[in-house]
């Protein structure tokens, strides 16, 4: 099967438009266009094959489309690498995909050059990258080959080590015809990519870009800069984490400038306490839309605007209903599907599911079973086809013999005006199986009895925390995650409370 690449249809229709802006700096339609081609045909010309993985570690860059592509039209896969990583975890990314090429954006050159590669990029230093690919002259137009893996995509590593989820050319395809058919995208959007290139959330990009909108990235979230960037460039969509928009609230006080041009705020990636979707509501005065998905599958659901009004408290819960050509199925322990409103795994089909993980076959086999994907997130559909996600699997404390969603803990706390951040983990315990045990940052000191009360007033009393514990920050990965298996492993090997 053959299938167009990321910039086909964005170049048949705007050539000469802006595709990508940065810093004010912006490449158009047809500067990508040929620029992918040079680095494609540099690709080549250095011994790419097919099948060959060409690593990237940048922070957001004008160059990562046209990487993206020039890896889709010679044949390799895209290994975009989380900056953050630790320079352990980057080398165990790369003993698992031994990359034949590497390109690193400025600031990881040092980083880059620990790794054994056949030839190494650097963008922006020396020059040598656009030197390269002046004197390169452009490959002609491919059509891809369907099968061919497009990118190998780490999981974000929230419950352990991230795993290479390969995705061919049809399935990102497929991904991003999901999007492109179930946002309302309009021909003057301008979309604002706050969020790492190398995450999931691409995806959303790639949907603007191939319709032939322009796509403004930000090199690393810096709340100021972002509200400055939305009214400079009169972003009318951007996609945002929890994290984020929290942020943005909060710089919003100190910063007069116009934001008016603003539509559509989508968030995703974890769940958003109520109380930051309501902030973000007043905050932004426009519509808001959330996605659920992952690495392994895509953008599986969308909950758009309608379901966003404030007053709505029921419809604010949900992670919305399937994009276009998606599928879920709420899975009991068994395998059978379970009945409207209980709980079970959520296990997703449609054809944005990876071919697999890399190199590892059990992992595969675990994870996409009878044409679906396993999330190992647990949830609920109720009997208007909306998805609930509760908690992930993982993440889901059994105590006393009752189901405890964290989740559901951490929205109540985070509801109280002092505390700025929360995030609740099972801790063993002798006489309960699991305790439920909360981790708080505050603004201003609450004592337990008073954070008891608190939830007690909220939620069921065996689902309140049974210890509290102070913290500075909670550690979270590139896209704002909470690490919970870092702070489960820090308190059961006894360093901590
Ligand atoms: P790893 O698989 O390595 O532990 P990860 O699951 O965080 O990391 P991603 O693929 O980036 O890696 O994230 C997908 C997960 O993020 C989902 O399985 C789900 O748990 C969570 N998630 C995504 N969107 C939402 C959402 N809208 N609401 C709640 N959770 C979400
Ligand atoms: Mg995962």
């Amino acid at each position: 099967m053959f299938v167009p690449d990321l910039l086909s249809r964005g170049v048949t229709q705007a050539l000469a438009r802006a595709c990508v802006t940065l810093d004010g700096t912006t490449l158009t339609f047809a500067d990508v266009d040929d620029r992918a081609s040079r680095l494609a045909q540099t690709l080549i010309e250095v011994g790419v094959t097919r099948g060959d993985r060409v690593m990237l570690i940048a922070k957001n860059e004008l160059e990562f489309l046209e990487i993206q592509v020039a890896c889709q039209r010679a044949g390799a896969s895209l290994v975009a690498v989380n900056f953050r990583l630790a320079p352990a975890e980057v080398v165990a990314i790369v003993s698992d995909c031994a990359p034949a090429v590497l390109i690193t954006g400025p600031g990881f050159e040092k980083l880059g050059a620990g790794i054994s590669v056949r030839i190494h990029f650097q963008l922006g230093v020396d020059g040598s990258y656009e030197e390269r690919l002046s004197r390169t002259r452009p490959l002609s137009r491919v059509h891809l080959d369907g099968d061919a893996i497009a990118q190998i995509a780490y999981t974000s590593g929230t419950t352990g080590a991230p795993k290479g989820a390969q995705i061919t050319n049809a399935t990102l395809f497929g991904r991003i015809a999901s999007l492109t058919t179930g946002l309302d995208i309009d021909v003057d959007d301008v979309f604002l990519q706050t969020l790492p290139l190398f995450h999931l959330a691409s995806l959303v990009s790639f949907a603007y870009t191939i319709s032939a909108c322009p796509v403004v990235i930000v090199r690393d979230f810096d709340p100021a800069d972002t509200l400055w960037t939305i009214s400079m460039e009169k972003v009318t969509r951007a996609i945002m984490v929890p994290t984020i928009i929290s942020a943005l609230v909060e710089a919003r006080g100190s910063y007069d400038g116009d934001l008016g041009s603003l539509r559509t705020v989508y968030y995703g990636a974890s769940p958003i306490a109520p109380v930051v979707l309501d902030q973000a509501l007043s905050t932004f005065e426009c519509e808001m839309a959330q996605f659920y998905g992952m690495t392994e599958a895509g953008i599986a659901t969308l909950l758009g605007p309608a379901d966003h009004t404030l007053g709505d408290e029921s419809r604010l819960r949900a992670a919305g209903q399937p994009l276009p050509f998606y599928e879920l199925m709420i899975r009991r322990p068994d395998g059978q599907p379970a009945a409207v409103g209980e709980v079970g795994e959520i296990a997703i089909s449609g054809p944005g599911l990876m071919h697999s993980y890399r190199g590892n076959p059990d992992a595969t086999a675990a994870a996409l079973v009878d044409g679906y994907l396993l999330t190992g997130d647990a949830g609920y559909v109720d009997d208007e086809g909306y998805l609930f996600v509760s908690d992930r699997v993982k993440d889901m404390i059994i105590t006393g013999g009752e189901n405890v969603f964290c989740r559901e803990v951490e929205a109540a706390l985070l509801a109280h005006p002092d505390v700025a951040d929360a995030a609740v983990i099972g801790l063993a315990d002798e006489r309960w199986g699991q305790r439920v045990h909360a981790l708080i940052v505050e603004t201003s000191a609450i004592d337990d009895g008073a954070l008891d009360e608190w939830c007690r007033q909220r939620i069921a009393g065996y689902k309140c925390p049974r210890s509290f514990e102070r913290v500075e920050e909670l550690p979270r990965n590139a896209v704002g995650k909470i690490l919970k298996h870092v702070l489960r492993a820090d308190r059961e090997a006894g360093s901590l409370g």
